[in-house]
């Protein structure tokens, strides 16, 4: 029984000045001395617990960080770099999601489909970035010249959507003649010269039951179309 018993040395080192160490071990036989190492290790225990928890915060603010990077990045993703507006991507998810809104709660809504006028004439004149600045005032006057809930993007090279939540296709096609008048008005200048463009709007509104968010989309391109036909700088409203 005595001879399984273990032994305690409390030990140290300590250098001697030609790199030699002495080793003293303190052999411990006393109860108080016991609790005395319990204590220590207690103690080990606790500022290992505390030096986790910092481990730990570091690492919360790093995935905090991260997710803050990833959020940009998505933002960025959902957003044209030219105009600012958001993207084919975001809007035609903002399509289907407001369908899926008025689906649920039978409110009107319609959209534009609003296309510039001749716009490989301005590319071919002027050149390619003067196109680009073009599309850029052409955007900024859609975007300055709508309110919230209405939601403007750039759907395709010299193509924007807008989605008009609770609006029915008269009052779309009123804020269509709008534009049409702000654009025709308005004059961008680039290079010390001015230029003028026009553009063509094609509305459709949504009908319950029948229209899906593409059908929806095609009824808007074919009454653009039919703007086109009928002269360009105007609006058309489709069946
Ligand atoms: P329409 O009145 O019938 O719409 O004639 P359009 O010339 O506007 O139509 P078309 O589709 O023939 O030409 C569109 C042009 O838009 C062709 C393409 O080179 C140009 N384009 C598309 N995206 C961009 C862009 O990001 N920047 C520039 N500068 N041009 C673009
Ligand atoms: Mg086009
Ligand atoms: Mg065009």
């Amino acid at each position: 029984d005595e001879e399984k018993k273990t032994i305690f040395y409390n030990c140290s080192f300590v250098p001697l000045d030609d790199k030699r160490l002495v080793f003293i071990a303190e052999h411990l036989d006393s109860d108080t001395s016991m609790q005395q190492i319990v204590q220590r290790l207690n103690r080990q225990v606790k500022m290992f617990q505390v030096e986790s928890e910092s481990a730990k915060k570091i690492a919360r603010n790093k995935q905090t960080e991260v997710d803050a990077i990833a959020a940009q990045a998505d933002e960025l993703s959902n957003m044209d770099v030219l105009t600012f507006l958001p993207n084919r991507r975001m809007i035609v998810k903002a399509l289907k999601d407001e369908i899926m809104r008025v689906k649920r709660y039978a409110a009107p809504f319609s959209i534009s489909v609003v296309d510039v006028d001749n716009f490989k004439k301005v590319n071919d004149v002027y050149g390619h970035l003067v196109g680009d600045e073009v599309l850029k005032h052409v955007a900024y006057q859609l975007q300055d010249h709508t309110s919230n809930p209405d939601l403007v993007g750039r759907y395709g090279g010299e193509e924007f959507l807008i989605l008009l939540p609770s609006t029915d296709a008269s009052e779309a096609a009123e804020q269509a003649a709008r534009l049409c008048r702000f654009v025709r008005e308005s004059q961008v200048s680039v290079n010390a010269q001015l230029l003028k463009v026009t553009i063509s709007i094609g509305v459709a509104q949504y009908v319950p039951g029948i229209d899906t968010w593409d059908t929806l989309l095609n009824r808007a391109d074919a009454a653009m179309f039919d703007a086109k036909k009928k002269g360009r700088d105007r609006w058309s409203v489709a069946k």
